[in-house]
Protein backbone atom coordinates (compact mmCIF):
# COMPACT_ATOMS: atom_id res chain seq x y z
CA UNK A 1 0.00 0.00 0.00
CA UNK A 2 1.13 3.46 -0.96
CA UNK A 3 -0.02 7.08 -0.18
CA UNK A 4 -0.73 8.88 -3.60
CA UNK A 5 0.32 12.67 -4.55
CA UNK A 6 -3.26 12.56 -6.50
CA UNK A 7 -5.95 11.18 -4.72
CA UNK A 8 -7.94 9.23 -6.87
CA UNK A 9 -10.12 10.88 -9.00
CA UNK A 10 -13.49 8.69 -7.96
CA UNK A 11 -13.74 8.47 -4.06
CA UNK A 12 -11.10 10.62 -3.17
CA UNK A 13 -9.07 7.94 -1.47
CA UNK A 14 -5.23 8.64 -0.87
CA UNK A 15 -4.19 5.10 -0.63
CA UNK A 16 -3.26 2.61 -3.15
CA UNK A 17 -1.68 -0.53 -4.51
CA UNK A 18 1.25 0.30 -6.42
CA UNK A 19 0.78 -1.99 -10.27
CA UNK A 20 3.51 -0.31 -12.61
CA UNK A 21 5.27 2.13 -13.70
CA UNK A 22 5.46 4.48 -16.76
CA UNK A 23 7.25 7.17 -18.87
CA UNK A 24 5.77 9.70 -21.01
CA UNK A 25 7.34 10.48 -24.04
CA UNK A 26 10.15 12.84 -22.36
CA UNK A 27 7.27 14.89 -20.68
CA UNK A 28 6.47 13.10 -17.64
CA UNK A 29 6.99 10.02 -15.84
CA UNK A 30 4.28 8.45 -12.89
CA UNK A 31 3.32 5.24 -10.74
CA UNK A 32 -0.04 3.48 -12.11
CA UNK A 33 -1.60 3.20 -8.57
CA UNK A 34 -5.09 0.81 -8.22
CA UNK A 35 -7.15 2.38 -6.01
CA UNK A 36 -7.75 0.24 -2.29
CA UNK A 37 -11.11 1.33 -1.84
CA UNK A 38 -12.83 1.44 -5.44
CA UNK A 39 -10.27 -0.21 -7.40
CA UNK A 40 -9.70 2.24 -10.17
CA UNK A 41 -6.37 2.02 -11.77
CA UNK A 42 -4.58 5.45 -12.40
CA UNK A 43 -1.39 7.13 -13.17
CA UNK A 44 0.23 9.02 -9.05
CA UNK A 45 1.09 11.34 -9.83
CA UNK A 46 -1.59 12.28 -12.46
CA UNK A 47 0.03 14.26 -15.77
CA UNK A 48 -1.15 17.86 -16.07
CA UNK A 49 -3.06 19.76 -18.82
CA UNK A 50 -0.04 20.73 -20.01
CA UNK A 51 2.01 17.56 -20.09
CA UNK A 52 -1.22 15.35 -21.37
CA UNK A 53 -1.94 18.43 -24.86
CA UNK A 54 2.12 18.03 -25.53
CA UNK A 55 1.49 14.23 -25.55
CA UNK A 56 -1.22 14.12 -27.67
CA UNK A 57 -0.13 16.49 -30.21
CA UNK A 58 3.51 14.75 -30.36
CA UNK A 59 1.62 11.18 -30.64
CA UNK A 60 -1.11 12.39 -32.83
CA UNK A 61 1.92 13.73 -35.21
CA UNK A 62 3.97 10.98 -34.95
CA UNK A 63 1.11 8.60 -36.12
CA UNK A 64 0.66 10.48 -39.01
CA UNK A 65 3.93 10.27 -39.40
CA UNK A 66 4.77 6.34 -39.03
CA UNK A 67 1.42 5.19 -40.92
CA UNK A 68 0.53 5.44 -44.70
CA UNK A 69 -2.64 7.00 -45.75
CA UNK A 70 -4.13 3.52 -45.87
CA UNK A 71 -4.39 2.67 -42.60
CA UNK A 72 -5.93 5.95 -42.12
CA UNK A 73 -8.39 5.03 -44.99
CA UNK A 74 -8.79 1.27 -43.58
CA UNK A 75 -9.10 2.88 -40.00
CA UNK A 76 -11.70 5.78 -40.67
CA UNK A 77 -13.87 3.18 -42.83
CA UNK A 78 -13.60 0.87 -39.84
CA UNK A 79 -15.52 3.74 -37.00
CA UNK A 80 -17.81 4.98 -40.21
CA UNK A 81 -18.57 1.47 -40.27
CA UNK A 82 -18.92 1.20 -36.43
CA UNK A 83 -20.94 4.71 -36.22
CA UNK A 84 -23.66 3.06 -38.87
CA UNK A 85 -24.28 0.08 -36.73
CA UNK A 86 -24.59 2.51 -33.33
CA UNK A 87 -27.29 4.22 -35.11
CA UNK A 88 -29.39 1.13 -35.75
CA UNK A 89 -28.56 -0.34 -31.99
CA UNK A 90 -29.81 3.50 -31.08
CA UNK A 91 -33.18 2.72 -32.94
CA UNK A 92 -33.55 -0.68 -31.42
CA UNK A 93 -33.09 0.81 -27.77
CA UNK A 94 -35.73 3.70 -29.11
CA UNK A 95 -33.44 6.38 -28.68
CA UNK A 96 -33.72 8.80 -31.51
CA UNK A 97 -31.23 11.85 -30.68
CA UNK A 98 -31.38 15.41 -31.76
CA UNK A 99 -28.28 16.67 -30.68
CA UNK A 100 -25.21 14.90 -29.86
CA UNK A 101 -21.68 15.36 -28.27
CA UNK A 102 -19.17 12.74 -28.82
CA UNK A 103 -15.96 13.73 -26.79
CA UNK A 104 -12.27 12.85 -28.21
CA UNK A 105 -13.59 11.74 -31.54
CA UNK A 106 -11.02 11.05 -33.88
CA UNK A 107 -11.00 12.05 -37.55
CA UNK A 108 -15.04 12.44 -36.74
CA UNK A 109 -16.17 9.29 -38.92
CA UNK A 110 -18.22 7.52 -36.16
CA UNK A 111 -20.05 10.53 -35.89
CA UNK A 112 -19.97 11.23 -39.42
CA UNK A 113 -21.93 7.80 -40.29
CA UNK A 114 -24.45 9.31 -37.13
CA UNK A 115 -25.48 11.99 -38.64
CA UNK A 116 -25.41 10.07 -41.86
CA UNK A 117 -28.25 7.92 -40.88
CA UNK A 118 -29.73 9.93 -38.75
CA UNK A 119 -31.14 12.94 -40.58
CA UNK A 120 -31.32 16.37 -38.88
CA UNK A 121 -29.26 14.88 -36.39
CA UNK A 122 -26.98 18.27 -35.25
CA UNK A 123 -23.18 17.01 -33.81
CA UNK A 124 -21.11 18.59 -31.61
CA UNK A 125 -17.21 17.62 -31.18
CA UNK A 126 -14.61 18.79 -28.54
CA UNK A 127 -10.92 17.92 -28.79
CA UNK A 128 -8.02 19.13 -26.68
CA UNK A 129 -6.07 19.56 -29.39
CA UNK A 130 -6.52 22.67 -31.78
CA UNK A 131 -5.78 21.30 -34.94
CA UNK A 132 -7.92 18.15 -34.84
CA UNK A 133 -10.81 20.42 -34.24
CA UNK A 134 -9.60 22.27 -37.05
CA UNK A 135 -10.38 19.38 -39.00
CA UNK A 136 -13.32 18.40 -37.94
CA UNK A 137 -14.97 21.52 -38.80
CA UNK A 138 -13.32 21.22 -42.29
CA UNK A 139 -14.17 17.65 -43.10
CA UNK A 140 -17.30 17.08 -41.52
CA UNK A 141 -18.72 20.52 -40.81
CA UNK A 142 -19.78 19.86 -37.14
CA UNK A 143 -19.55 22.52 -34.47
CA UNK A 144 -16.46 22.18 -32.44
CA UNK A 145 -15.03 22.99 -28.67
CA UNK A 146 -11.22 23.17 -28.14
CA UNK A 147 -10.98 22.42 -24.53
CA UNK A 148 -10.77 19.40 -22.12
CA UNK A 149 -14.61 17.99 -20.88
CA UNK A 150 -13.82 18.33 -17.37
CA UNK A 151 -13.66 22.04 -17.99
CA UNK A 152 -16.42 23.03 -20.86
CA UNK A 153 -17.85 25.84 -18.78
CA UNK A 154 -18.71 27.31 -21.76
CA UNK A 155 -21.54 24.96 -22.71
CA UNK A 156 -25.11 25.23 -20.85
CA UNK A 157 -26.47 22.70 -19.28
CA UNK A 158 -29.19 19.99 -20.53
CA UNK A 159 -27.92 20.88 -24.08
CA UNK A 160 -27.63 17.03 -25.08
CA UNK A 161 -29.75 14.23 -26.04
CA UNK A 162 -26.35 12.12 -26.22
CA UNK A 163 -23.07 11.76 -25.36
CA UNK A 164 -20.72 9.57 -26.70
CA UNK A 165 -16.73 8.64 -25.29
CA UNK A 166 -15.08 6.03 -27.51
CA UNK A 167 -11.93 5.11 -26.83
CA UNK A 168 -11.97 8.78 -24.45
CA UNK A 169 -12.45 8.23 -20.74
CA UNK A 170 -8.71 6.33 -20.41
CA UNK A 171 -7.66 9.55 -21.82
CA UNK A 172 -8.84 11.91 -19.78
CA UNK A 173 -7.12 13.91 -16.17
CA UNK A 174 -10.16 13.15 -14.43
CA UNK A 175 -12.87 11.10 -15.29
CA UNK A 176 -14.63 11.78 -12.31
CA UNK A 177 -15.06 15.33 -13.43
CA UNK A 178 -15.76 14.18 -16.93
CA UNK A 179 -18.47 11.97 -16.21
CA UNK A 180 -20.54 14.27 -13.72
CA UNK A 181 -19.86 17.59 -16.56
CA UNK A 182 -21.27 14.69 -19.31
CA UNK A 183 -24.52 14.39 -16.56
CA UNK A 184 -24.82 18.40 -16.57
CA UNK A 185 -25.01 18.69 -20.11
CA UNK A 186 -27.19 15.62 -21.19
CA UNK A 187 -30.82 16.78 -21.12
CA UNK A 188 -33.34 14.34 -18.75
CA UNK A 189 -33.85 11.31 -20.24
CA UNK A 190 -30.42 11.87 -22.52
CA UNK A 191 -27.89 9.25 -22.78
CA UNK A 192 -24.28 8.66 -21.97
CA UNK A 193 -22.47 5.87 -24.12
CA UNK A 194 -19.12 5.24 -22.96
CA UNK A 195 -16.79 2.15 -24.63
CA UNK A 196 -13.62 1.99 -23.05
CA UNK A 197 -11.14 -0.94 -22.56
CA UNK A 198 -11.14 -3.16 -19.65
CA UNK A 199 -8.41 -1.67 -17.76
CA UNK A 200 -7.10 -5.15 -16.62
CA UNK A 201 -6.33 -6.01 -19.42
CA UNK A 202 -5.20 -2.75 -20.77
CA UNK A 203 -2.57 -2.46 -17.68
CA UNK A 204 -1.20 -5.82 -18.08
CA UNK A 205 1.74 -4.97 -20.24
CA UNK A 206 2.51 -2.40 -17.62
CA UNK A 207 2.11 -4.65 -14.84
CA UNK A 208 4.28 -7.53 -16.32
CA UNK A 209 7.16 -5.16 -17.22
CA UNK A 210 7.33 -3.98 -13.96
CA UNK A 211 7.08 -7.50 -12.32
CA UNK A 212 9.37 -9.19 -14.12
CA UNK A 213 12.03 -6.62 -15.14
CA UNK A 214 11.65 -3.74 -12.24
CA UNK A 215 11.42 -1.51 -15.15
CA UNK A 216 8.94 1.46 -16.49
CA UNK A 217 6.54 0.86 -19.49
CA UNK A 218 6.97 3.70 -22.46
CA UNK A 219 3.12 5.37 -22.21
CA UNK A 220 2.69 5.59 -25.89
CA UNK A 221 -0.65 6.06 -26.36
CA UNK A 222 -1.66 8.44 -23.45
CA UNK A 223 -3.98 5.92 -21.08
CA UNK A 224 -3.92 7.36 -17.93
CA UNK A 225 -6.59 5.44 -16.35
CA UNK A 226 -7.62 1.50 -16.33
CA UNK A 227 -11.03 0.87 -15.51
CA UNK A 228 -12.90 -1.57 -13.75
CA UNK A 229 -16.09 -1.84 -15.34
CA UNK A 230 -18.05 -2.82 -12.26
CA UNK A 231 -16.59 0.17 -10.10
CA UNK A 232 -17.35 2.16 -13.24
CA UNK A 233 -20.92 1.25 -13.26
CA UNK A 234 -21.40 1.86 -10.11
CA UNK A 235 -19.14 5.27 -10.28
CA UNK A 236 -22.15 6.03 -13.00
CA UNK A 237 -24.97 5.32 -11.33
CA UNK A 238 -23.79 7.32 -8.09
CA UNK A 239 -24.21 10.04 -10.39
CA UNK A 240 -27.41 9.71 -11.54
CA UNK A 241 -26.91 7.92 -14.41
CA UNK A 242 -28.85 4.37 -14.88
CA UNK A 243 -27.46 1.84 -16.41
CA UNK A 244 -29.33 0.84 -19.77
CA UNK A 245 -27.20 -1.62 -20.98
CA UNK A 246 -23.42 -2.33 -19.73
CA UNK A 247 -21.55 -5.16 -20.35
CA UNK A 248 -18.11 -6.47 -21.46
CA UNK A 249 -16.81 -7.79 -24.96
CA UNK A 250 -14.16 -9.24 -27.15
CA UNK A 251 -11.99 -11.83 -26.14
CA UNK A 252 -9.29 -12.32 -28.45
CA UNK A 253 -7.18 -9.95 -26.31
CA UNK A 254 -7.73 -12.15 -23.55
CA UNK A 255 -7.50 -15.74 -25.12
CA UNK A 256 -4.01 -14.38 -26.10
CA UNK A 257 -3.04 -14.14 -22.60
CA UNK A 258 -3.31 -10.23 -21.55
CA UNK A 259 -4.45 -9.35 -17.91
CA UNK A 260 -3.51 -13.45 -16.68
CA UNK A 261 -0.41 -15.07 -18.74
CA UNK A 262 2.80 -13.70 -17.24
CA UNK A 263 4.46 -14.36 -20.76
CA UNK A 264 7.33 -11.98 -21.01
CA UNK A 265 6.10 -11.66 -24.27
CA UNK A 266 3.34 -9.47 -23.44
CA UNK A 267 5.45 -7.32 -21.38
CA UNK A 268 5.36 -3.42 -22.39
CA UNK A 269 8.14 -1.47 -24.41
CA UNK A 270 11.07 0.03 -22.33
CA UNK A 271 10.98 3.54 -22.07
CA UNK A 272 12.29 5.29 -25.19
CA UNK A 273 11.46 8.99 -23.78
CA UNK A 274 11.23 10.30 -27.33
CA UNK A 275 11.91 13.54 -27.36
CA UNK A 276 8.21 15.27 -28.40
CA UNK A 277 9.55 18.41 -29.26
CA UNK A 278 10.39 16.73 -32.89
CA UNK A 279 6.61 15.63 -33.96
CA UNK A 280 4.76 18.21 -34.81
CA UNK A 281 2.50 18.72 -38.01
CA UNK A 282 4.48 19.23 -41.35
CA UNK A 283 2.30 22.23 -43.48
CA UNK A 284 0.57 20.32 -46.63
CA UNK A 285 0.93 17.10 -44.64
CA UNK A 286 -1.46 17.10 -41.93
CA UNK A 287 -4.42 15.48 -44.20
CA UNK A 288 -2.95 11.98 -45.60
CA UNK A 289 -6.51 11.23 -46.39
CA UNK A 290 -9.88 12.97 -47.91
CA UNK A 291 -13.19 12.25 -47.27
CA UNK A 292 -14.03 10.76 -50.44
CA UNK A 293 -11.61 7.85 -49.64
CA UNK A 294 -13.85 7.23 -46.70
CA UNK A 295 -17.00 7.21 -47.13
CA UNK A 296 -19.14 4.92 -49.67
CA UNK A 297 -20.08 5.82 -52.84
CA UNK A 298 -22.78 9.06 -52.56
CA UNK A 299 -25.53 6.13 -53.93
CA UNK A 300 -25.64 4.31 -50.75
CA UNK A 301 -25.80 8.12 -48.63
CA UNK A 302 -28.15 9.65 -50.64
CA UNK A 303 -31.57 8.24 -49.99
CA UNK A 304 -32.84 6.37 -46.92
CA UNK A 305 -33.75 3.32 -48.61
CA UNK A 306 -30.20 2.36 -49.40
CA UNK A 307 -28.59 3.80 -46.33
CA UNK A 308 -31.01 0.84 -44.62
CA UNK A 309 -29.42 -1.52 -47.44
CA UNK A 310 -25.73 -0.44 -46.43
CA UNK A 311 -26.32 -0.73 -42.63
CA UNK A 312 -27.95 -4.20 -43.39
CA UNK A 313 -24.77 -4.72 -45.26
CA UNK A 314 -22.18 -3.41 -42.08
CA UNK A 315 -24.03 -5.41 -39.87
CA UNK A 316 -24.22 -8.92 -41.08
CA UNK A 317 -20.43 -8.18 -42.81
CA UNK A 318 -19.67 -7.84 -38.91
CA UNK A 319 -19.61 -10.60 -36.86
CA UNK A 320 -21.08 -10.26 -33.45
CA UNK A 321 -18.54 -9.93 -30.51
CA UNK A 322 -18.81 -12.35 -27.26
CA UNK A 323 -20.09 -10.24 -24.12
CA UNK A 324 -19.49 -10.82 -20.85
CA UNK A 325 -20.96 -9.02 -17.27
CA UNK A 326 -19.74 -6.13 -16.26
CA UNK A 327 -18.19 -7.95 -13.21
CA UNK A 328 -16.11 -10.35 -14.81
CA UNK A 329 -12.54 -8.56 -15.89
CA UNK A 330 -13.04 -10.52 -19.01
CA UNK A 331 -13.53 -9.00 -22.49
CA UNK A 332 -11.66 -6.14 -24.44
CA UNK A 333 -13.74 -3.29 -23.70
CA UNK A 334 -15.91 -2.04 -21.65
CA UNK A 335 -19.52 -0.56 -23.10
CA UNK A 336 -22.01 1.51 -21.25
CA UNK A 337 -24.90 3.06 -21.95
CA UNK A 338 -26.90 4.87 -19.14
CA UNK A 339 -29.10 7.54 -19.15
CA UNK A 340 -29.87 10.23 -16.93
CA UNK A 341 -33.02 9.72 -14.74
ZN1 LIG B 1 -11.02 5.30 -5.57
Amino acid sequence: MISRSTPCSFCRSEAGFKIGEVAYWDIAEANVVQCEKCRQMQLDPMFTEDEVVAGCIASHAHEKQKLPPRWFIKNNKRHFRAGVRFAAYLKSKGIHPRRVMEMGPGEGYFSRALATMIPGLEVVCVDADEQVAIELKRDHGFETHVGLVEDLSSVPDNEFDLIIGRDFLEHVIDPARVIQNCHRLLKTGGHLYILTPNGYQDVWHIYLRWKLYSDKTDLFGNHLNYFDGAALVEYLKQSGLTPVDCHQEGAKTFRRGAGWSFDPRHAGPPPKRLPHRDYFFEPGNDQPVSVEDVLPSPVWLDNAFFRKLLSLRYTLGHLPSLEFSINRQVGHYISCLNQKT
